[in-house]
């Protein structure tokens, strides 16, 4: 079965604006395949907290089972790439990391996990210089770009591949840039990587 790894804390910037220490290694947390969302489905605001924020990412999806022991050859995993975001209750999670608490209540809820259409990697897109963004109500509110991650697609794959097996359709948020911010019922928020599309999705009571 395959899973959803997410990467905390993989773009300086955004490890600035919320306080946090830039990591020696990965951040690693996962959410279950169930919190998917295609494009155009309506987003319910979730009952259990406030402050709901989204974080565009890169994603990337393994294309063949097995552990990556080089960093060289770390690319020929990726299959596919897409944009989405890795929803998030700040104010849940604020309190969770404050208790020393797993971060699932945060993260990992019911459709926390939009997610784009699948590009394929081997027309040719340059996975070191994707650019992307985060637009709510038509507003820019994040940019970035996969040159400015901290850990590498490469890196990603050989530490993950440390703990877990890679299997065939995992799929890895790879870390959002900063201007991450919350949306309120009523909201658009579109998301948008070059060469990749454009998907959106509405929050709904
Ligand atoms: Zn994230």
């Amino acid at each position: 079965m395959a899973r959803i790894f997410c990467i905390g804390r993989n773009y300086a910037e955004h490890v600035r604006e919320l306080s946090n220490v830039v990591p020696q290694k990965p951040v690693v947390f996962m959410k279950p395949m169930s919190c998917l969302v295609k494009p155009g489905e309506p987003i319910r605001f979730p009952g259990h907290g406030s402050d709901f924020q989204h974080e565009v990412e890169v994603v990337i999806r393994i294309g063949k089972p097995g552990r990556v022991e080089r960093k060289e050859d770390a690319l020929s995993w990726i299959d596919a790439v897409t944009v989405g975001l890795d929803l998030t209750l700040r104010d849940v999670q604020d309190e969770l990391k404050k208790r020393g608490l797993p971060w699932e209540k945060a993260k990992a809820f019911d459709q926390s996990a939009p997610i784009g259409e699948f590009v394929s990697c081997h027309g040719g897109i340059d996975l070191k210089g994707i650019a992307f963004s985060c637009r709510v109500n038509g507003v820019e509110r994040q940019c970035g770009n996969t040159g400015d991650m901290i850990f590498s697609f490469e890196t990603l794959l050989v530490e993950l591949s440390a703990i877990w097996a890679l299997q065939r359709g995992d799929l890895v948020y790879t870390g959002t840039p900063s201007g991450v911010g919350p949306l309120a019922v009523g909201d658009t928020v579109e998301i948008h990587g070059e060469g990749i599309g454009t998907f959106s999705w509405k929050i709904v009571a």
